[in-house]
């Protein structure tokens, strides 16, 4: 009789799963990674000082746990985000994400420099970073509770009275 490997060896270890990045994550981490605060990402798009907190308000949004948006703006103006991979997380099964970051969300259809100026890939020490954020030791995201929404913490902390 032949010897068969026995199927138990033929099946990886478990391992605990990795975070699943939700499109709410993605956003965030896509606008953390540009060391933006949401008044700072919502800035370029208004212009008038009554619009503001529309648009703010649209990009607390986005990063509310829950939430996916149909059409999702060009973002450009503020911090990088590859707007395939967003319908990606909105639609489809986490087991069908593209394969991401865990740290900025950066994925590798999309050119990013690492911190030495050289072109980002997979870190080979932890194969879900990519290697800027290796460099820059910037930690895993954070799976946030389904009640969470993001609040506004502006930099500085004061609000000037106009
Ligand atoms: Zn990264």
């Amino acid at each position: 009789m032949r010897s068969v490997p026995s199927l138990l060896s033929m099946i990886d270890e478990p391992k605990a799963p990795a975070p699943t990045v939700m499109p709410w994550d993605y956003i965030r981490m896509r606008r953390e990674a540009a060391g933006l605060s949401i008044e700072q990402a919502a800035e370029p798009f208004w212009h008038r000082k009554e619009h503001r907190a529309d648009v703010e308000r649209n990009f607390q949004r986005i990063e509310t746990v829950g939430f996916r948006v149909k059409r999702l703006w060009d973002m450009s103006r503020s911090f990088r985000l590859n707007l395939t991979v967003y319908r990606q997380l909105c639609d489809t099964p986490p087991d069908m994400h593209p394969r991401l970051c865990l740290a900025c969300g950066w994925d590798e259809w999309s050119a990013q420099l690492d911190a030495e100026g050289f072109d980002c890939t997979w870190s080979d020490a932890d194969p879900q970073i990519c290697t800027r954020c290796e460099q820059l030791r910037r930690p895993l995201f954070e799976q946030r509770l389904p009640n969470f929404h993001p609040t506004h913490t502006p930099h500085g902390g004061h609000q000037i009275a106009a």
